[in-house]
């Protein structure tokens, strides 16, 4: 194969543009060329791109967004708008494609490989870490580490004030970003889609906390379970104590990848042009168990992802 396209779709996420570098250097370490794709799959079926050099990733493995910029494209939902894009490809020339996204994104891929035959790998990026196939997605560290600073700022305002923080993250229909902020914040409950939350519980937890030394309390809520404003709202018809929420916000999805995020971007950007260099597409890239991983892309997408309900029970534990 002797050049490929790239691109980046759906949400953005920490570490896509550390991912983008990890590309184009493999590649041209192998001697292929490498197009850029402008704003995903719009810029695929529009033919914004350009072809990207050494020096067109330099300065960007520390920066959080992603330069070939992203975008969500109804139009790759249709046969006319994939027909397009693979008119696009055949114009330029590109043998195979590197999309760079969330599940979404992967369908769009699988999509090109199944009904026109051009082979393309998925890289994982998005921080909702909803992926099954994966332990980890591109962004996720990241926009965990980023709650953990709010949190802990909140943590010393609610503690002066004796109060409940309820803080909203985000993570679409998945609770992991909660899961994991929660228990690396010392968050005494976590409210998650997967799993149906009960209020009484939820004040006799409280009240208990406060029996036993407490001065404030943090709930962090998945958006995909309920918003903090009106979790907040029916806490405070349930409790004396006075609660406030916060919504995170785009701010989860900004700023400098982790080390581990630009890790797995190295990793899983070399991965996908190794590859596509061996004549095989039609592949997702991943981490499983500490290990690099490639699977089939019509698999991947078709498994659901699994709560983690061991690290759930953990943090009711070791929270009180
Ligand atoms: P995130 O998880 O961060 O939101 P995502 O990749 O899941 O990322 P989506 O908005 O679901 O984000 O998908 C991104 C784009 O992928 C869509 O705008 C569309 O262009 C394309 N896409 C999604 N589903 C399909 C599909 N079934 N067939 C073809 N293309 C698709």
């Amino acid at each position: 194969m002797k050049r490929i396209g790239l691109l980046t779709s759906g949400g953005d996420a920490p570490g896509m543009n550390a991912a983008i570098r990890a590309v184009v250097r493999t590649a041209i370490y192998f001697g292929m060329e490498v197009y850029g794709i402008e704003r995903g799959y719009a810029g695929l079926i529009e033919d914004t791109m350009m072809p990207m050099e050494m020096r067109s990733v330099s300065d960007i493995v520390q920066r959080g967004g992603t330069k070939l910029r992203t975008a969500r494209c109804l139009e790759m939902l249709t046969q006319d708008g994939q027909k397009k894009a693979v008119k696009t490809l055949e114009r330029h020339g590109i043998e195979g494609l590197v999309v760079i996204g969330g599940d979404g994104s992967f369908r769009g891929a699988k999509a090109l490989t199944e009904n026109y035959g051009i082979p393309t790998i998925g890289i994982p990026g998005t921080i909702d870490n909803d992926l099954e196939y994966t332990d980890y997605t591109l962004g996720f560290d990241t926009a965990v580490n980023t709650c953990l600073e709010v949190i802990n700022k909140l943590r010393d305002t609610m503690n002066s004030h004796e109060r409940i923080s309820v803080v909203e993250v985000m993570g679409r229909h998945c609770g992991d970003i909660a899961l994991y902020a929660g228990i690396t914040s010392g968050a005494e409950i976590i409210i998650v889609p997967e799993i149906a939350y009960d209020m009484d519980d939820i004040v006799m937890r409280i009240n208990r906390s406060r029996a036993n030394g407490k001065h404030s309390n943090i709930i962090v809520v998945a958006e995909g379970a309920i918003s903090a404003e009106d979790f907040a709202k029916q806490l405070q018809e349930n409790t004396t104590y006075s609660v406030r929420s916060t919504n995170i916000g785009h701010i989860q999805r900004g700023g400098s990848p982790s080390m581990a995020d630009r890790m797995l971007a190295a990793q899983f950007g070399n991965k996908a042009v190794r590859l596509l260099k061996d004549g095989i597409g039609n592949r997702v890239v991943g981490i499983h168990r500490n290990e690099i991983i490639d699977m089939d892309i019509i698999e991947a997408v078709s498994m659901k992802k699994k709560f983690n309900y061991e690290l759930y029970e953990t943090l009711q534990m070791i929270s009180m």
